[in-house]
Parts: C-alpha cells; structure tokens; sequence
C-alpha cells in the first residue's frame, strides 16, 4: 500500500516517520516542492562559525513528542542555558524583566499599581459568553488594558508574529480558554491545577503560559531535520511540488510539478494553507475557500554578530519582546548567544530580531540592507548598541506564521466534514491545530495513527 505525502516540513516528515513506525512494510513518498527538506526549519552553519536558524529557533520540552523523536532518532537535546528564563519587555523607554512569580509581580513597578489591582480583580470577573473572542477582547476583559498591552499583546508577536486584535483566544492558547471555562477565572483556575499538581507529586508548576524549557540541538534545528530526512532516505523527493490531487475510486491520483502521476491509497496535505487550497482548488473547492481565510504575514529574521567588547550591555536573558504600543520597528530580539552555547565563534555574541508580522508585514520585504539599518537603529534606541555589527545574517518569509482568526475553530469543523467525503485524503500542518513545532510533532503522530488504521480496515 502506498502514502503520498504533499511538503517535506516537519510536519510531512514526522507524519511519514511516525507511518512507518506504525507499518513498516507501506510504501511512503514525501514530495517537497523546495530543493531542500525542513520547511522552516533550516540552520546555516557559517564558514566564520556563527549558527543562524532560518525559522523555527528551538522547541519548549514540556510537550513529550518532539523529544520521544529526537530521542528515536538517537539525537541528544540542547537545554537553553538556565539564565535565559529571565524575559524582557520594552516599555516606555526601559527594558523591564517580566517577574517569573506573583509575589515579585505585585512587588514589581512593571504595571502600575492600577494595573496590578485591576489583575487582582480578574477573581471577580464574570466567564466570557462570547464562543471566540479575539486575544485583545479576552485579555482586556479579564486581566484590564494595561496588562493587556504590556504583557498579553507582546505574547502574540513572540509566538504567531500576530496582530492579538484579530487572533482567535480559543485556537490560538486553547489551554487558556479552557482555564477560564473550567474554573471562570485564570488566578482560581491555576491555584486549583496547582493544588492537584502538588497532590499529584509534580514538580512542575502549571500555568496558563507555554511553560518548559527552551530545547534545541548543538548544531541548530536542523539537526532533527537531516535526522529524519536520513531514516526516511530515498522515500523524500525535494524539488517535485504536488499540484493536484483528484480521487480515482479507491486510490488517489496525484499530480507531480514535472507532469508525473503516482497513484496512492491515502494522501496527506501536509502544506502550508494557500498551497492546500492551490492542489485542492478541483477536488474541493469549499476546503479551499476555508484555507483562503489563513493568512500568513510577512516575517524577517536578522541575526547580528559583534566582537564581545563591542556590546556593553549584559545580555543576562532570553531577550525582549516589544508591545504594539511602543511603535517600534522590531518585535522583540533573542539575545541567541546567551540562549544557546556554540551559536557564535568564541568572543563574539549574536542577536537575532524579528521584524514584520501581521501588524507590519511589509516591513519584512524591505531589502536586506533597509532591515539591517532599521535594526540597527532599534538596538540602538533599546539597548544602546551603536556599533557596527561584525556579521550580518538576514532571512526573509514572504509567508511566515498562519493566523488563525475569529472564525479558525468553525473552520476546521467545516473542513473535517468535507473530508469524512474524500476517504483517504488527510490533511495535517501548522496551519491547524497548533502552530509550534511541538504541535506539528504531536498532529503528524495523530494523522498517522489514522491513517494507518484507514488503511488497515
Ligand atoms: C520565522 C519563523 C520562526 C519560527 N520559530 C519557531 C520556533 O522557534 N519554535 C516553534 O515551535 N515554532 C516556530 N515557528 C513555527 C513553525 O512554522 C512550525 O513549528 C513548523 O516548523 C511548521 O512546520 P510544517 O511542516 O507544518 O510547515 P512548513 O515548515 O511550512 O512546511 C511545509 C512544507 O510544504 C512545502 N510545500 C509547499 N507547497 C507544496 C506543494 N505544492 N507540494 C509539495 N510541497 C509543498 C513547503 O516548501 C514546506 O517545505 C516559526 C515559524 C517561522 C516562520
């Protein structure tokens, strides 16, 4: 029996890796239009020594399914080293470290005292009624403007690169809708999970935040990539993209770019949306339409090198994320060197800073040297620096992150009865469900658990 599976990303790969697990003896193609696997993942170790990642920078270790591969793949994982839990924001004019507890949040001048009283009074705030309130209406509602602007809107650019004002709270930190769900308020919700935590003997404190430490592997991200692109060999075929697929009784006829047809007994989309809706536009255009809603802003990454001595600044942290609020040019900067060992030769840092998203989307098409001197000017306003930069590193994504918007939950509904009609197509990605890397991991172990037993009925 044969699975053919569209885009070799992280989620078609696993999805292929974790099918042959389940059934050795299946024939799996993964099709990949690029002329490289990995999607966005992908490390580029310099001649000079610097790491630079092109995308995805490292994944949290408190989801087990990333590491339970990494490990299957004998890969050995990169903890980020412990000083680098300390965050930042940049607000009105200063770096502030986001306190790590609630004691030293209400200590904290990071919010007003007003601010800090009105997220006291988020106990009393009644349960939302509206089914998918954006992130900005739930957080303002909940946890007051302030607290909002300093702290939730920079969540969103940190992780979707989004706008919070159009994001869907429900699909995109389900964990924090269900809180309020369950228990009607954050605080009383994650004072009861860790009550039962500490019954339960865990060690590890719940919140209503990603949680876990930031994992990578000594020579980048791309590590796991060219891992599973060795297990799966020939079965990945880099430079033929899937341009159709048409159901042909019981199998499916798939289109190649270079004109070929291979016939399968299941199909898996495991693409960005905007190319699902391009090979579905025959088959199904009503799933295409839905895909058509998932946008995905423009994202620059720019990665600066500086002799040590260069940069008085500490760097003793993760970095800073900037809120909306503060207009600035940049959405936040890793401070890479102080993140991960071995990312820069010995006596130079690294500093990588995003720039565009949904809120500026054509900031990151402006050419490389625009973005290098715009950066250069926010981490001279942010963090003082004023040197040159000894090493310049910038990758830019037409289409970066998918959003998913008021409306993404009704969507996949939608989709998911188009596809109970089309037996054997599977689709799966970080346009769904998730859009760390974590998420793409565990959603390609589900699909395979799926489709393997649609193939053995
Ligand atoms: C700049 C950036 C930084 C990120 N950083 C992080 C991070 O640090 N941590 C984290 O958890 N997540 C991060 N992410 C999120 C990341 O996108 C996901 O975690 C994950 O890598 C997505 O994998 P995927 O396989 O679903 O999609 P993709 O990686 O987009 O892979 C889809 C693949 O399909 C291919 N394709 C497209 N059309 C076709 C076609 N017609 N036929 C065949 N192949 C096709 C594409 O070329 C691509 O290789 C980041 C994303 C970006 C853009």
């Amino acid at each position: 029996m044969k699975v053919v599976i569209a885009g070799a990303g992280i989620s078609g790969l696993a999805t292929a890796y974790a099918l042959l697990e389940r059934v050795p003896e299946l024939d799996v193609r993964v099709f990949e239009s690029e002329q490289v696997s990995g999607g966005k993942i992908r490390t580029e170790r310099t001649p000079d020594g610097f790491l630079c990642e092109w995308g995805v920078n490292a994944f949290l270790d408190n989801k087990p399914k990333t590491l339970e591969l990494a490990g299957r793949l004998a890969l050995e994982p990169l903890r980020s080293y412990d000083a680098s839990r300390k965050r930042y924001i940049y607000s009105e004019g200063v770096l502030h470290r986001l306190p790590e507890s609630p004691p030293s949040f209400f200590l904290s001048n990071f919010l007003s005292l007003r601010g800090r009283l009105r997220i006291l009074g988020e106990i009393f705030t009644p349960r939302g009624t509206d089914p998918d309130e954006t992130l900005a209406e739930f957080a303002i509602r909940r946890l007051g403007r302030e607290a909002f602007e300093k702290m939730i809107d920079p969540m969103a650019s940190g992780v979707y690169a989004g706008d919070a004002g159009a994001l869907s709270l429900k699909s995109c930190f389900p964990r924090i809708y269900e809180i309020e769900q369950e228990y009607g308020s954050l605080i009383r919700g994650l004072i009861a999970l860790q009550k039962r935590a500490r019954k339960e003997g865990k060690t590890d404190k719940p919140s209503a935040g990603p949680g876990g430490k930031l994992t990578s592997f000594a020579e980048g991200m791309g590590s796991l990539v060219s891992a599973l692109c060795e297990t799966l060999g020939s079965r990945v075929c880099t430079g033929q993209g899937v341009v159709r697929v048409e159901p042909e009784g019981k199998t499916w006829a798939v289109e190649l770019s270079g004109g070929e047809v291979v016939r399968a007994d299941a199909v898996v989309l495991a693409v960005p949306a905007y190319a699902g809706r391009e090979i579905l536009s025959e088959v199904c255009p009503r799933i295409g339409g839905i895909l058509d809603r998932i946008p995905y802003p423009s994202l620059a990454i720019c990665s600066l090198g500086y002799r040590k001595e260069k940069i008085s600044h500490s760097l003793d942290g993760f970095g800073f994320l900037v809120p909306s609020r503060e207009g600035r040019k940049v959405l936040g900067t890793l401070w890479d060197t102080s993140i991960f060992p071995n990312r820069a030769p010995a006596g130079y840092i690294m500093l990588r800073s995003m720039v565009g998203g949904a809120r500026a989307s054509d900031l990151a098409l402006l050419s490389e040297d625009r973005i290098v001197d715009l950066v250069r000017e926010e981490l001279k306003t942010i963090m003082g620096i004023e040197a040159l930069p000894d090493f310049v590193r910038v990758y830019r994504h037409e289409k970066a992150i998918p959003q998913y918007l008021r409306g993404h939950a009704e969507g996949l509904s939608a989709i998911q009865k188009e596809l109970t009609g089309l037996s054997g197509l599977y689709m799966t990605g970080n346009a769904f469900r998730g859009v760390a890397l974590n998420d793409c991991v565990t959603n390609a172990f589900l699909s395979a658990k799926d489709i393997s037993a649609y193939l053995m009925t």
